[in-house]
């Protein structure tokens, strides 16, 4: 029978978490049906969700985790700031789980290892601590900087002070100012735009680590369990880009199609034209184009043995023969990329748009074939 390792609860994170939900959930409906709900505590939840996340996203992921760009004095506080105001704990510890999470990806020293469970990736490696505490040994680099050791040891105060007590204030104030009860306001602003976007927040950042290990598609490795998706990526400001991300995750954007919903690459991109931030970097397209086509080949040589292990009748016979011949041009074209990528030839974009049109037709008519010989 299941049992709750009482011995193993993280007592101070699990009544948080599990405080902050109950308020969200029971207080936010009753103040709104009671109260309403104005324009100002709208903005400001809007404001402060979007200042958490991309917070998060922007400055703990790809900033301060994997260094994908260099940024200026002006982002480093306004992402420490409304970092910590997500209650993620601070920069430093975030990192170094994070680095780790990519290192083990899927294996026990993972923190958040989605094969220990959905439920553990999301959330139940904060409620329980089944390991000891690892030593933080991965962020030498981090520790030298002023900003985010001084966010290290006020963490909590910030998210008190910026997160919890500034909302209630500006609703206080503003209630006040057009002659409605201040209280009600400041109330609002507490759980609106303070306890209910916590709760947002976090979650949409948790299911960075459960979602996107358990759903969409892996166009560029299947050798780790992260997932590409447009709906996860939407959640959780690009960051659904998952597989690409752990390929590639010095690469400062997650969603690395132009077409794909990334609004934190935006914010970068749009913060390096400003000035505030520089050293972007970008994995080059064909690097990207060979991984992409090294996951096709490989997926079609698997299905390719599995095939030929029924194979059967004259008729299957010519299918997997035909099969066959599809894996090996994806392979002669993999190859020649390749080895462009390992001279590095400069590969034009038609060329590259060339390779990719034929390999998606490929892979188009590998599954043709490979459903008419299932059928
Ligand atoms: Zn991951
Ligand atoms: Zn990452």
């Amino acid at each position: 029978m299941y049992r709750i390792p009482f011995d193993r609860v993280n007592w101070v994170t699990s009544s948080f978490l599990i405080g902050t939900a109950l308020i969200a959930l029971i207080g936010v409906p009753i103040y709104l049906v009671k109260f309403g709900l104005d324009w100002f505590q709208f903005a400001m939840f809007f404001f402060y969700v979007t200042a958490t996340m991309m917070s998060i996203t922007v400055g703990y992921h790809r900033l301060f985790s994997h260094l994908s760009f260099k940024a200026k004095l002006p982002v480093k506080l306004f992402t420490l700031i409304f970092g910590a105001c997500a209650f993620e704990n601070s920069c430093l510890n975030w990192a170094s789980d994070h680095r780790r999470h990519h290192k083990h990806v899927d294996h026990d020293e993972d923190p958040y290892d989605i094969s220990k469970g959905f439920f553990w990736a999301h959330i139940g490696w904060l409620l329980f601590k089944l390991n000891p505490e690892p030593p933080m040994d991965n962020v030498a680099d981090l520790r030298k900087d002023k900003l985010v050791m001084w966010q290290h040891h006020y963490v909590h105060w910030i998210g008190l002070v910026v997160g919890l007590m500034i909302p209630p204030l500006l609703g206080y104030l503003y209630n006040a100012n057009i002659g409605l009860d201040p209280w009600t306001g400041a109330l609002g602003g507490f759980l609106i735009a303070g306890v209910a976007r916590v709760v947002v927040a976090q979650h949409c950042t948790f299911f960075i680590n459960s979602l996107c290990h358990t759903v969409g598609r892996q166009p560029y490795s299947t050798s780790h369990s992260a997932r590409d998706s447009a709906v996860m990526a939407f959640l959780t400001f690009g960051e659904g880009y998952h597989n690409y991300h752990h390929e590639f995750q010095h690469d400062y954007r997650n969603g690395v199609k132009p077409w794909q919903w990334d609004p934190s690459k935006w914010t970068i991109w749009t913060l390096s034209k400003l000035g505030l931030v520089d050293g972007l970097r970008r994995v080059p397209d064909g690097r990207i184009l060979l991984a992409e086509m090294g996951e096709a080949r490989r997926k079609a040589q698997k299905e390719l043995a599995q095939v030929q292990e029924k194979t059967k009748t004259a008729a299957c016979q010519r299918a997997a023969d035909s099969l066959h011949e599809i894996v090996e041009k994806l392979s002669a074209n993999y190859h020649e990329l390749e080895k462009a990528v390992a001279d590095r030839v400069q590969v034009s974009r038609e060329a590259m748009n060339a390779w990719q049109n034929e390999t998606r037709q490929l892979m188009r008519d590998f599954r043709r074939t490979s459903a008419m010989l299932a059928a």
